[in-house]
């Protein structure tokens, strides 16, 4: 409002101050306006007054010439009338009585007369010369040579009628000539010619008394009047009679002008206007300032004039201002009380608009407020998204990392142990596959809830992905401390969980890794206790193993068995051995395993139950299994071709590499490729692999059988062997774990499933081999229990092709 008012004020006054400039022009405007329109006026009435007398003067001859035209005619005609009456008479009588007639006649201020002449110059008729008549003036000449009488008569005789023009004295003036201008109409009967003429001079004098006359009595306006004076200053005509004639050149004003002076010499001059006091002042007017309008006219030497008095203009003047004024004052009248209305109907307005505007404003606020609200309420939820698991409600990874960093500094200051658990469930891909993955999801909610319950101050548990949950204890004092807490989260697990009415039994695994001395940042705890839980998982689930050297050694040997193997192939540290398979009842040799060797500069010999382990774990063992395929079947066939004295060759397969895709093609292309007969090869397997593939496994085997060649289940006995295996399989051969064959003497229970296992073999018509036969007395047990085939450091140990062809089996029963 105050800002609409201020505005008003501003353009208010500012509207008034135009105003107030524009009004100052006006009247500006007006003044001037008014003065040039009085100037112009008596201009223009001095102009036309001018032209008057110049359309007088320019009628002058006209008017003359009709005159005396008209008297001539009148002339003839009344000489012709009385001729006529008079006929009887004699001619002298007549022309007597016409010359009586024509003689008296006056006329223009009797300056007229009627002259008569014979056409011959002989003057009739002369009222102001009567010496003349009777006389010829036929060579008489006028001032300028001219013969006068001569050329009227010729005028008289060839026109009739005509005028003439001719210098001639006047009546009061016989010694001075002017110009005439005569009229001659011939008298037929006399042949004479009657005239008469006037003085161009006196015409116009006539005619500027007149105008004199007429502009005396000539006014206009208010007092306007008109004077003309002649270049001597004398009046000639002016309201004032008796200025009239008096030679007034000196004449001065109050000012000391000679204003008359003035007047003549700016009508002279052209014409032009003179400010003066006048020495007249006409009725009801009180002062003599006057500007008047002067010009010449220089045939007559008439100075033409007329004036007005300024004391009229400044009263018309006074009289338009205050008219203007008046208006002006009603116009900012106006505009006051519009700008009032205006800024009172704007202040209702900004008023209402404000309010609504305000309460807009209001209900926004509280919009925004309520927005920002909902905004840090998601805001607060996408945090706790962002840093908890949304399965177990835990923390996750993220916000465990944070956690353990900032417990770290704590226990930089108070110089505490922090401990590390990295937990995972065991088997927990079977409770997924057994009861379905919801259950799955509920089980690990269930004991991160109960993981929750260890909780102490400075603590927590996240869920780290999958069935893997870590702890973070901080404060710890000692490692007992320390084995504590990780009793704790195992005791979690020795009862069962209750989820859908189903009871779910588990374990857990748990690696420790401990601050300081194991490492220092969040990322290398988290590392070596999930390398503690590795490890521990490997020898033994269900276990708890604190991080330290020897299994960051493990760790490392691994990494550095990987990378060895990685090479090992390319870098020809890969070879085959092979350990006879002998006919125990006859102690020939039936065939040979073929089992791999590595020998590796950095490892030195490496255990071929590590390498098949690393190959499996790392993807190689498809590779590597093929050489053994490729190498065994190239090195038996090289030195055994197929035919009466061949021996058969046992491969060993590992549980991957049978599954793989493709095993039995590759398998068959490469054993027909060195061309060794199928039946020759045996494919050892492991009962592991029917355990966990049985389905995936069967249809193989079939397969493998189909295309003729053997298989043998290899250290049987020692796993969860069915022996429903060994009647829905197709499989040809068992080998007794050497475990067993190690014990056969010291153990009757050994002793009983050995026999066992030949007696089963036999019925299902399978070859019974004995492996790790290291003695005589086992070597004849078997036999005596009429096991088939037997291997073992008794008859000899793996060895190289070579060896193998100087091989002779001397170790017979006989
Ligand atoms: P396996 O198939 O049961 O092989 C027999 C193992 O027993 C061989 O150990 C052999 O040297 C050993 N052995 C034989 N007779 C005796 C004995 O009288 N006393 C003792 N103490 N040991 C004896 P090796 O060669 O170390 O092989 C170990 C295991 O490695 C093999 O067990 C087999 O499962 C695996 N393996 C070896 N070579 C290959 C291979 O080429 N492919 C696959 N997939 N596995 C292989
Ligand atoms: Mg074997
Ligand atoms: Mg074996």
């Amino acid at each position: 409002m105050v800002i609409i008012g201020l505005s008003l004020l501003v353009l208010v006054t500012i509207v008034l101050s135009a105003n107030r400039t524009a009004l100052k022009e006006d009247l500006a405007t007006l003044h001037t306006g008014f003065y040039q329109t009085q100037r112009d006026t008596i201009q223009y009435r001095v102009a036309n007054v001018i032209e008057q007398i110049e359309f007088e003067k320019s009628n002058t001859e006209r008017i003359l010439k009709n005159d005396i035209k008209n008297r001539v005619d009148e002339a003839v005609a009344a000489a012709n009338n009385i001729y006529a009456q008079n006929q009887h008479l004699n001619k002298s009588t007549v022309s007597k009585m016409i010359t009586d007639a024509l003689r008296p006649i006056r006329f223009n201020n009797d300056r007229g007369y009627f002259f008569i002449y014979q056409l011959d110059g002989t003057n009739v008729m002369h009222p102001i010369l009567p010496h003349v008549e009777g006389k010829s003036l036929w060579d008489l000449q006028d001032a300028r040579g001219a013969f006068v009488i001569r050329d009227s008569a010729e005028l008289a005789q060839t026109q009739t009628q005509a005028f003439h023009r001719w210098w001639w004295v006047k009546p009061d003036a016989i010694d001075q000539e002017f110009d005439k201008i005569g009229y001659l109409s011939l008298f037929k009967p006399f042949n004479w010619f009657i005239g008469a003429g006037d003085y161009v001079v006196d015409v116009e004098e006539d005619i500027q008394h007149r105008l004199i006359q007429r502009f005396s009595d000539y006014s206009y306006g208010e007092g306007g009047y008109i004077f003309i004076m002649n270049s001597k200053g004398e009046l000639l005509s002016h309201p004032n009679q008796s200025l009239i004639g008096v030679g007034r050149l000196d004449a001065q004003d109050s000012n000391g002008t000679y204003y008359i002076q003035e007047l003549i010499n700016q009508a002279r001059s052209g014409g032009g206007f003179v400010e003066y006091q006048s020495s007249y002042t006409p009725i009801g007017t009180m002062t003599p300032d006057k500007i008047s309008y002067v010009n010449y006219l220089p045939d007559w030497d008439w100075i033409i004039g007329t004036g007005v008095y300024t004391e009229k203009i400044d009263g018309f003047l006074a009289e338009r201002e205050a008219l203007i004024q008046q208006k002006n004052s009603e116009e900012v009248l106006k505009i006051t009380f519009l700008g009032i209305v205006v800024s009172l109907v704007l202040a209702a307005l900004s008023l209402f608009i404000g309010n609504a505007v305000g309460h807009r404003f209001l209900r926004l606020q509280h919009k925004i407020k309520q927005d920002f609200h909902e905004l840090e309420e998601t805001k607060n939820q996408l945090q706790y998204l962002a840093l908890h698991d949304s399965l177990t409600e835990l923390p996750n990874r993220l916000f465990l990392i944070e956690f353990i960093d900032r417990q770290i500094k704590k226990c930089q200051l108070n110089g505490q142990s922090l401990a590390i658990m990295f937990v995972d469930l065991d088997d927990f891909k079977k409770v997924n596959d057994a009861f379905g993955h919801s259950i799955g999801d509920r089980l690990l909610a269930k004991v991160g809830a109960q993981f929750e319950t260890l909780l102490n101050q400075d603590e927590i548990v996240a869920r780290f992905g999958g069935d893997e949950f870590v702890f973070c204890f901080s404060n710890l004092s000692s490692v007992l401390e320390a084995e504590e807490k990780g009793a704790q989260i195992s005791q979690t697990f020795l009862s069962d969980f209750l989820i859908a009415g189903k009871v779910i039994s588990s374990t857990c695994s748990i690696g420790v890794s401990i601050y300081p001395q194991d490492a220092r940042d969040s990322e290398e705890l988290i590392a070596k206790a999930d390398t503690a839980l590795y490890t521990s998982k490997a020898r033994k689930k269900g276990q708890i193993l604190f991080y330290d050297e020897s299994i960051n050694q493990q760790v490392q040997y691994e990494l550095t068995l990987e990378k060895e193997l990685r090479c090992a192939l390319e870098r020809n540290e890969l070879s085959m051995v092979y350990q006879p398979q002998i006919a125990l009842s006859n102690g020939k040799l039936e065939g040979v395993e073929a089992l791999i060797r590595w020998e590796n500069p950095t490892l030195g010999h490496v255990s071929p139950v590590e390498l098949i382990r690393k190959a499996e774990e790392i993807g190689l063992i498809h590779d590597i299994g093929k050489f053994v395929i490729e190498r065994s079947c190239q090195q038996i066939i090289e030195h055994y071709p197929n035919g009466a004295n061949s021996i058969a060759l046992s491969i060993n397969v590992s549980p991957s590499q049978l599954i793989a895709k493709g095993f039995v093609d590759t398998l068959t292309a490469i054993v027909d490729a060195r061309g060794i007969a199928r039946e020759r090869i045996t494919v050892e397997i492991t009962e592991n692999v029917l355990i966990n593939d049985l389905e995936l496994v069967t249809p193989i085997l079939k397969q493998i059988r189909e295309q003729d060649f053997s298989i043998s289940l290899d250290d049987f006995g020692t796993g969860f062997s069915s022996l429903s295996y060994l009647s829905n399989l197709p499989i040809t051969e068992i080998k007794i774990d050497r475990s067993f064959i190690d014990k056969l003497l010291v153990s009757k229970q050994s002793d009983a499933l050995i026999k066992a296992i030949i007696a089963i073999g036999d019925s299902h018509s399978l070859t019974v081999v004995a492996e790790g036969i290291e003695s005589l007395d086992q070597y004849r047990k078997l036999n005596q229990y009429q096991c088939n085939l037997g291997q073992g450091y008794y008859f000899s140990k793996p060895i190289l092709i070579q060896e193998l062809v100087n091989y002779r089996n001397d170790r017979t029963l006989d």
